[in-house]
């Protein structure tokens, strides 16, 4: 369990300890639409993680209601990934289907009660009726049929008597309730389809907002834990179970924030897009965020995990950067996994003065976690390097071979070049070098300086592998659909060259091939005929650099620094660096990664600390830290603001007079001229508009621009809301508190 308690742990608690459930039952209610993504690993990790902190149960239960979306397919995939990830739903998986019959009851005796009625209108009239935010909606005539009438409709519609979308079921609740979704909401409607598992035993299926609540309370459900958009059916939730007097101990829904990704979509009819339309080849692409998806990548249990728990549980929705999934995994794998070598895009080395073979003995585990375990790499005249580990111009600080400069053979001897041949076009094709006999590693008296080690394979023994090495699915940090995917997520490496061990030790699945990342035996397709490999994740964000409009010299300069502590290993922490990344992480609450690199530098972390003597926001004012003062302290030599300053932005989104957007711009101010931020915000205008009579009209606008947008979400297309959104925040300049744009748009759009 997490150090710190969260919301939903307390309220768990609490109820123990009231003595209001005696044991803790929760579930996790996917719809089997899909195969499931990161975003139910979340869910998955709360609700089984509760359930087992507590001695309770959680319940796997497949909502499947909806007849046309859902296939047996999409059940195993779901059971596949709770059971991946390491939890236990005990003998019977649930489905909602199974309590149709139940439900159905339930249904006929809202209708005894006068709580529910056949309506008969059509959509567009049941919309007007519903009324807005601003105004009451009102009943429909069919609301005043009689009980026996209201019985015999459903009786006939159950029958399949009716065409879809004739009748409907609803509740008899308050069409001038401020909370849009009491105004008679839907219980039932008419679907002729074939279900995967009633077949065609129903006509009519029941709506989430009855079936939900009702399957809870059957499975004798202790806490209904969702995500935050079901916040408004809530209030249906109680009354479905109060009205029909349903005796304690009832279930209580409780809602968290859903996680978000960057550079990810997560909405399983995104990903069926993707996969229907073959941009991907299946539900389980190493690109894919499926869960199936990350362990054909390579990722384990354990990094999911950690990352699940590393982000927390939260009451507000934000965006987590998936740079820190690649930590987890990262993290999980560097002292975990052999290092071997590997060159994918080989460059042939002769050697001159050498000859014959030997056998170098090579630890599998070179870094400071004492784990045994050795292979012999066979060295011969003949070897490949990669070809990027040669440069006949190499610009300033290029640490690796060039004509003038030897390099050190990883594990091996140090090489010297001495001619370059190249083919008809100036390609260079080939390398004559002389090794030194007396500087084999770990044993080097020849006084040779080099600043790099490289990896290598001798050309005999090397065994041809493909290597595919995968890129983000999506090149826009908020993708939106197709138009966002990246072209080069894939790169198939066909006739990459890997030292032998790897096929013939076959010590793990996972490798650090040395220098390049971490892959994986593809589970698929790999044989030892033709091994395939995935590439889980770098030895460090690619992507950082990729954005940077650093000189190439510098990127170089940097790569070279941390390759020459050994190849991409991360050094270990000093004590006093451990010390503050356990205060950091333990007790401030920051993420691994941020806490990683505040405590390594010294710079930023006393700048930290000075922040926190002004203001008790760790998380916040180490965030703004670890990128933007980072970066500026990289730039320039001198700061024009202190940290006082810094709490003092951090203040201000803090107490939401302005979103971490325009925290940013302010920044970039700040930065360049030294002035307080509350004076660079008065300037210019920046404080966070939070007034919703200054919201409405400008939402009233953008519906009124898009009336096809604002039909598709009422038709169900509920994703729209964050084009809405997007679009206030973009016509304010990213002004409007989102929060308040969120809660003003989703009320609008009822
Ligand atoms: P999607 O919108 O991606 O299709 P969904 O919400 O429709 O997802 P369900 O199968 O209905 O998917 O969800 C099962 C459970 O997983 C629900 O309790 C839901 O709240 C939770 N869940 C879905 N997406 C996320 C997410 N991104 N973060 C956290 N929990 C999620
Ligand atoms: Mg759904």
């Amino acid at each position: 369990m997490s150090e710190s308690k969260d919301f939903l742990r307390s309220i768990v608690e609490e109820d123990l300890k009231s003595g209001k459930y005696e044991e803790v039952i929760t579930r996790f209610p996917p719809e089997p639409n899909g195969f499931p993504h990161i975003g139910h690993a979340k869910s998955i990790c709360i609700n089984f993680g509760i359930a087992s902190d507590y001695k309770g149960h959680c319940n796997l239960r497949m909502d499947d209601t909806n007849p046309t979306k859902e296939d047996t397919k999409y059940v195993e995939a779901l059971k596949d990934a709770v059971q991946w990830l390491g939890f236990n739903w005990g003998e019977n998986v649930y489905f909602t289907s199974d309590y149709f019959p139940k439900i159905y009851d339930y249904a006929i005796q809202l209708i005894k009660m006068g709580k529910a009625y056949v309506d008969s209108i059509d959509e567009e009239q049941m919309r007007e009726f519903r009324g807005t935010v601003t105004e009451a909606g009102k009943r429909s005539e069919y609301a005043s049929r009689s009980i026996e009438e209201n019985l015999e409709l459903f009786e006939k519609m159950k029958n399949g008597e009716f065409k879809d979308g004739e009748h409907v079921l609803r509740a008899k609740i308050d069409m001038s309730a401020a909370n849009m979704k009491l105004r008679d909401p839907l219980l039932y409607r008419i679907r002729h389809a074939h279900h995967f598992r009633t077949e065609d035993e129903w006509s009519i299926y029941p709506m989430y907002d009855f079936a939900h609540c009702l399957s809870d309370y059957i499975e004798g459900v202790s806490h209904s834990i969702c995500t935050l958009e079901f916040e408004n059916n809530r209030d249906i939730y109680d009354w479905v179970l109060d009205t029909l007097g349903l005796e304690a101990p009832r279930p209580y829904q409780h809602e968290f924030a859903r996680l978000g990704i960057n550079y990810t979509v997560m909405s399983k009819r995104k990903l069926l897009e993707l996969v229907d339309g073959n941009y991907v080849s299946g539900w389980d692409d190493p690109r894919m965020p499926t869960i199936a998806g990350y362990k054909r990548r390579g990722y384990t249990k354990e990094s999911i995990l950690n990352f699940c728990d590393q982000i927390g549980i939260a009451k507000a929705n934000s965006m987590v950067d998936v740079a820190q999934l690649e930590f987890c995994i990262r993290d999980d794998l560097n002292t975990k996994v052999p290092r071997v070598l590997t060159v994918l895009d080989p460059l042939k080395v002769t050697i001159v003065n050498y000859e014959g073979t030997e056998e170098i003995d090579a630890p599998y585990y070179p870094h400071d976690v004492p784990k045994e375990g050795t292979r012999e790499i066979p060295f011969s005249n003949e070897l490949y390097i990669e070809r990027d580990d040669f440069n006949e111009n190499p610009p300033k600080g290029y640490f690796r071979l060039t004509p003038t400069q030897p390099v050190r053979l990883r594990h091996g001897f140090i090489i010297t070049c001495k001619e370059v041949i190249k083919d008809e076009n100036g390609k260079v094709v080939e390398l004559k070098v002389e090794y030194h006999p007396d500087s084999k590693s770990g044993n080097d008296t020849s006084g040779i300086k080099v600043k790099s080690a490289i990896q290598w394979v001798s050309a005999k023994e090397a065994i041809k592998a493909e290597v595919r090495v995968y890129d983000r699915l999506y090149a826009s940090e908020a993708p939106e659909g197709l138009e966002d995917l990246n072209p080069n997520s894939l790169t198939i490496i066909k006739d990459a060259l890997i030292e032998p061990a790897i096929v013939t030790e076959k010590i793990d699945e996972r490798f650090q091939f040395e220098r390049q990342g971490y892959f994986y035996a593809d589970p698929v397709d790999y044989t030892d005929e033709k091994p395939v490999f995935n590439k889980i994740v770098g030895l460090k964000d690619s992507w950082a650099k990729k954005t940077s409009d650093k000189p190439v010299e510098k990127v170089e300069q940097k790569k070279q620094a941390k390759n020459e502590q050994i190849v991409g290993t991360e050094v270990s922490m000093n004590s006093e660096q451990q010390i503050l990344f356990d205060k950091y992480t333990n007790e401030l609450g920051l993420n691994a990664e941020v806490g990683n690199i505040l405590a390594r530098d010294e710079k930023l972390s006393s700048f930290y600390k000075e922040g926190l003597s002004e203001l008790n926001s760790p998380i916040n004012l180490a965030n703004i830290i670890v990128t933007e003062v980072a970066r500026e302290l990289k730039e320039s030599n001198e700061l024009k603001f202190d940290a006082k300053q810094i709490a003092q932005l951090v203040k201000m989104i803090d107490d939401e007079i302005i979103s971490s957007k325009i925290a940013k711009q302010v920044f970039e101010d700040m930065a360049k001229t030294g002035e307080n931020p509350a004076q660079i915000v008065e300037n210019k205008g920046l404080i966070q508009i939070s007034d919703p009579s200054i919201i409405l009209p400008i939402i009233d606008e953008i519906m009124e621009k898009n009336p096809d947008n604002v039909s598709k979400f009422k038709e169900g297309n509920t994703k729209l809301l964050g084009f809405f959104v997007g679009q206030v925040l973009k016509s304010t300049q990213g002004k409007a508190n989102p929060k308040v744009v969120n809660q003003l748009v989703a009320q609008k759009l009822k």
